[in-house]
This record gives structure tokens, sequence and C-alpha cells, in this order.
């Protein structure tokens, strides 16, 4: 009979079906904390084209240009930036990670929730 060798190989190929499980896991929250940083800094480049912006819109203005469109093009560059950013989860508490009641926190480089860091820390602490 082969059923105790038969019953070690299932338990071994479920050990590492875990374990690349677990990989995949870390490669996965490691790239959604690339998105979200993206996110982030995606409006942040947004708010530093405001005085940019505002200088445009003042020469436009200036030439005797209609400047609405100018306008609702840039309103919604920044609302779609801002609902991407806002839509963005945390991969350890699942809640919005920028987003805490209706406070949308730009400057923070932590989850609002649970303080999941952006970036990787160099020591590696789990608890
Ligand atoms: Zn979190």
């Amino acid at each position: 009979m082969n059923h105790s060798t038969g019953k070690d190989q299932e338990a071994g190929n479920s050990m590492s079906l875990k374990e690349k499980a677990a990989r995949a896991n870390t490669a996965l929250w490691q790239q959604s904390l690339r998105n979200i940083s993206r996110a982030r800094t995606r409006l942040l480049v947004c708010f530093w084209t405001l005085p940019v912006y505002v200088v445009a819109v003042w020469m436009l203005l200036n030439n005797g240009r209609n400047v609405d469109a100018f306008m609702w093009i840039y309103i919604g560059v920044y609302a779609l930036f801002a609902i991407d950013m806002v839509r963005r989860r945390c991969p350890r508490c699942k809640q919005q990670f920028f987003v805490k009641t209706i406070l949308l926190n730009l400057v923070t480089h932590n989850c609002v929730h649970c303080q999941q860091a952006l970036k990787p820390t160099d020591t590696s602490s789990d608890n």
C-alpha cells in the first residue's frame, strides 16, 4: 500500500502552494502600495501645477479668450485623480487608505486607519 507516501506528497504540495500563495500575496501587497503611492503623487503633481494654471488662465483672459473649456478640463483632471486616490484601499485593513470619515489626507505616507506605510521599512517587524 502506498497510502502514507501519497499523503506525505500531498502535504508537501500543499505546503509549497501555501508558500507560493504567500509570496504572491506579498508581491500583490507591494504592487497595491505602489499603486496607492502613484495615485497620491499624481494628485500632488496636479496641485503643483496650480500656479501654472492660474498664470495660463490670466494670460488667456488678457488675450480675450474664453477659458471655460480650459477650466473644466483642469477641474476634470483634478476630479479624476482625486476620485482615483479616494478609492484606493489599504491592502492590510481594506479601508480607504487616505480617507477617514470625509477628510482626504493628502500628505500622509501611512494608512489613516492602520498606519500601514506606503514604503517598506528597513526594519521588517511583523507585529
Ligand atoms: Zn490600513
